[in-house]
């Protein structure tokens, strides 16, 4: 990796996270799909096994796994907050890996 190319990198990384940050539209979780048979005996879930399909976040906090249904109204907008949330990981890790690269580059140098 050159130094120029780093710098770009670091630059689009780093405004990328600002603008992902600053919208502050994210989710910690995972999306889980899960399928239920409704308790109507006539509908298609019993009569064609079509089960019905539900979004629900699985996040875990203090060791605990928590599954938060989310309305279908809100799916879209969830799923994007989920999203966010995985880019900004992400980019705090391709940052970080650009830093141990600069100092690898200034230790080989010895410059301090
Ligand atoms: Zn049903």
């Amino acid at each position: 990796m050159n130094r120029k190319f780093m710098e770009s990198e670091m630059k689009k990384a780093t405004s990328h996270l600002a603008r992902l940050v600053h919208i502050g539209s994210f989710l910690r979780g995972n999306p889980v799909v899960m399928e239920r048979i409704c308790g109507n005996k006539n509908c298609r879930c019993v009569l064609e096994g079509k089960k019905h399909k539900s979004l629900y976040i699985s996040k875990n906090k203090d060791g605990k796994r928590k599954m938060i249904y989310v309305p279908r109204q809100l799916e879209d907008e969830v799923r994007g907050k989920l999203d966010a949330y995985q880019r900004i990981k992400m980019l705090i890790e391709k940052i970080s890996e650009l830093n141990y690269a600069q100092l690898k580059i200034k230790k080989d140098k010895k410059i301090v």
